[in-house]
């Protein structure tokens, strides 16, 4: 049976972003979210989320600047302090590194930040939730309120 569309939004925002991160539609977790490396699609190619609203701007190379950036440091203070490494030999492992992390960082940040977008209803996309079960009344026996009146 094929699952409703509501079934497969996701639950969290922990979930969204998640979905995005790995490049996929925040919205089903199945379409495809871009259509080259940094480039969203227009529209998921499985459940049609209008995907233009997205605009993700500079966001993502922030992310991927102090996320690369906080990795580093601990690596940078032990090749200076414990490993007593030259600057050429340092620039020579840290630039390469660098580079390696804040490219391969920046589509998942991307994913991620336009799956927050979509999520919270920003810039044109429409807010969607799992809508919540109504919680069933608890029952309560004459017995058990007479053990516990304040229940
Ligand atoms: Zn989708």
């Amino acid at each position: 049976m094929e699952p409703s569309r509501e079934s497969l939004l996701p639950g969290t925002f922990g979930e969204a972003a998640l979905r995005g991160a790995r490049a996929r539609c925040p919205r089903c977790g199945e379409g495809s979210l871009f259509r080259k490396w940094l480039k969203p699609r227009d529209n998921c190619p499985v459940c049609t989320l209008d995907l233009t609203h997205q605009s993700a701007d500079d966001f993502p190379a922030y992310i991927a600047i102090i996320v690369t950036g906080h990795l580093l440091a601990p690596l940078v203070i032990a090749m200076v302090r414990d490993w007593d490494m030259g600057p050429a030999a340092i620039f020579s492992v840290l630039i390469p590194l660098a580079l390696a992390m804040m490219l391969g960082m920046l589509q998942p940040a991307k994913g991620a930040v336009v799956a927050a977008q979509w999520w919270f209803g920003l810039n044109g996309f429409r807010r969607e939730r799992v809508a919540l079960e109504p919680a069933a009344p608890e029952e309560h026996t004459p017995e058990e309120y007479e053990d516990n009146p304040r229940a």
